[in-house]
C-alpha cells in the first residue's frame, strides 16, 4: 500500500496537477455541481459535464454527490453553503436532484442528460460533442461565457 502511493506521487507529481479551489472552505464563493455518475452514457456525460465546468476556472467546482448521499455532514454543509446548487443528472430518475431534495439542500439549476438529446444506453462511451454542447449551454444558462 505505502509503494503504491509512493509510485503516484512520485510518477504523476502533484506540483503538475492542476488543483481546485477547497469547496469546504470556499463552498459561499463557489457554484457547487453536484452531477450523477451513473453507469451509463448518460451518468458519464453528466459526470464530463461537471468536469467541463469545473475546469474553466469560472467559479464552478464538482463536489462529491456520493458523499451527500451517504449523509457526510461536511459534504452536505457544502451543497447547503454553497453560492448556487447546479445539478447534473444522468437520466428521469434523478437520482441526484432526489439526494439534495432529500439532505435538504436548494437545487438553482437542475438538469437531466436524457431529456438533452442524448440517448440513455448501456454503455460508458460517450460522444465528445454532446459534453460540449451541453457544458456550453449550461454555461450560457448560469452566466459563465465571456468569464475566465
Ligand atoms: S439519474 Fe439515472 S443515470 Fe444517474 S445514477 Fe440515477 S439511474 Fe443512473
Amino acid at each position: 500500500m505505502e509503494e503504491e502511493k509512493k509510485e503516484v506521487t512520485e510518477g504523476k507529481g502533484w506540483n503538475v496537477f492542476k488543483l481546485l479551489p477547497s469547496c469546504g472552505k470556499e463552498a459561499a464563493n463557489l457554484d457547487i455541481i453536484f452531477a450523477c455518475d451513473g453507469a451509463s452514457s448518460v451518468g458519464q456525460v453528466a459526470n464530463e459535464v461537471a468536469k467541463d465546468l469545473t475546469v474553466r476556472g469560472v467559479g464552478a467546482r464538482m463536489c462529491c454527490t456520493a458523499a451527500v448521499g451517504a449523509g457526510s455532514e461536511a459534504h452536505v454543509n457544502i451543497g447547503k453553503n454553497a453560492k448556487r446548487v447546479i445539478v447534473i443528472n444522468g437520466c428521469a430518475n434523478k437520482c441526484t436532484s432526489k439526494i439534495m431534495q432529500q439532505k435538504g439542500i436548494k437545487i438553482d439549476y437542475e438538469y437531466t442528460i436524457s431529456e438533452m438529446n442524448v440517448k440513455k444506453a448501456p454503455t460508458l462511451d460517450f460522444d465528445d460533442k454532446d459534453v460540449e454542447k451541453i457544458a456550453e449551454k449550461i454555461a450560457e444558462d448560469v452566466g459563465y461565457n465571456g468569464k475566465a
